[in-house]
């Protein structure tokens, strides 16, 4: 991303803060940083806190070895940088950079031992969570966002139709999970984030962790897997059969994809994001399955798997060009078998753009 348009994420930051009636942001590495000055370095013991004060340049808060690191993120130009060395007191210099009185937003990553830290060099100060302030930024993804969730979807897409394209039956699911992984890296991926190999009874468990368990004939298997292209992450699932599936895996899997198709046909701007998973959940209670999808419809999805908004009733928000998230729906009946579809979706201007392309049909393999 340009150092143009980190300033101008920068810049909203600020009025939002302002807006807010807070006195200050403080961000430690994480993706909130990553989004707001493209600098990712390692979350450590030493704090490194970008510091943000309504009508004031931005400062980054860095250790003395990391300065260089430091001064080469995009968004160099736009800061002052304040380096602390190893032996000197860090929390003072922070908590000085900010007013003494107020409330301050803390970056939802920022460990404990480094906010009770500040806390104490600050005890006047309240502080409030800084999702609030940066979640709604986020989820409003820009074209150049866009294209790189585009293109994680796209190398997902092609890593599951590589795998598809041998017979998988007779492996475990742990060998199917590693070369899930690899065919991500071969697709484009700079990272295999997670790979769940669930199959027949275990994919009842959504997030289930592979196990030496071998795929046999019959068996229901869900394949949830991503990882990020440039930063930006993806996320899919799809439900496959090894051989000819029973007429109960056949049944579900059909009531998974009507719900799927409904939750997608509801998205476009305007519409408050708990109706899309009225929409699913709507499709999967009338079927009589209402007690057995036991997760939400979907999870914004960017810089991180998941993120805001979230496709479940708690939820408001309303949707507006250039929010990604999940349609993710399913079925799970313990012992028995699971089924889940996801794709990534993101909101267009009068509609709804799947980003996903791979099937969403009862697939047959081998
Ligand atoms: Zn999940
Ligand atoms: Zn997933
Ligand atoms: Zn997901």
């Amino acid at each position: 991303v340009e150092a143009a348009a980190h300033l101008a994420r920068l810049r909203a930051a600020s009025s939002t803060l302002e807006a807010a009636g807070l006195v200050g942001l403080v961000v430690p590495p994480s993706p909130d940083l990553a989004y707001l000055i493209g600098y990712a370095p390692m979350p450590m013991e030493r704090p490194t806190a970008l510091v943000i004060v309504p009508g004031q340049a931005p400062i980054l808060v860095v250790p003395t070895l990391e300065r260089a690191l430091a001064a080469r993120c995009p968004a160099a130009e736009g800061l002052d940088i304040v380096d602390w060395g190893d032996g000197e007191e860090p929390y003072r210099l922070i908590a000085d950079l900010v007013p003494s009185r107020g409330i301050v937003a803390a970056g939802d990553r920022l460990w404990g031992s480094h906010l009770l830290a500040l806390q104490v060099a600050s005890p006047s100060l309240r502080w409030t969570a800084a999702g609030a302030i940066l979640g709604p930024l986020r989820a409003r993804k820009d074209p150049q966002e866009l294209g790189a969730l585009r293109r994680a979807a796209a190398g997902a897409d092609a890593a599951l139709a590589e795998l598809l394209a041998t017979p998988i039956g007779g492996r475990r699911e742990t060998e199917v999970a590693r070369m899930l992984a690899d065919l991500l890296l071969v697709h484009g991926h700079a990272s295999a984030a997670f790979t769940i190999v669930a199959s027949g009874p275990n994919a009842a468990s959504p997030h289930h962790e592979a196990t030496d368990r071998i795929l046999g004939a019959g068996d229901g298997v869900v394949l949830d897997f991503g990882g990020d292209v440039d930063g930006y992450y993806s996320d899919t699932t799809r439900t496959i059969v090894v051989g000819a599936p029973s007429p109960e895996l056949r049944e579900i899997h059909r009531v998974v994809r009507d719900a799927h198709t409904a939750a997608t046909a509801a998205i476009r701007p305007g519409v408050e994001i708990r109706e899309i998973d009225r929409a699913a959940r709507g499709v999967i209670e009338a079927a009589g399955y209402g007690e057995a999808f036991i997760h939400r419809t979907g999870h914004g999805i960017g810089l991180e798997v998941h993120e805001p908004p979230y496709a479940t009733e708690g939820d408001d928000t309303v949707l507006a060009p250039g929010m990604t998230f999940s349609v993710e729906p399913g079925i799970y009946l313990p012992g028995v078998l699971g089924v889940r579809i996801e794709d990534i979706v993101a909101v267009t201007d009068d509609g709804v753009d799947v980003l996903n392309a791979s099937p969403r049909e009862l697939l047959v393999v081998g």
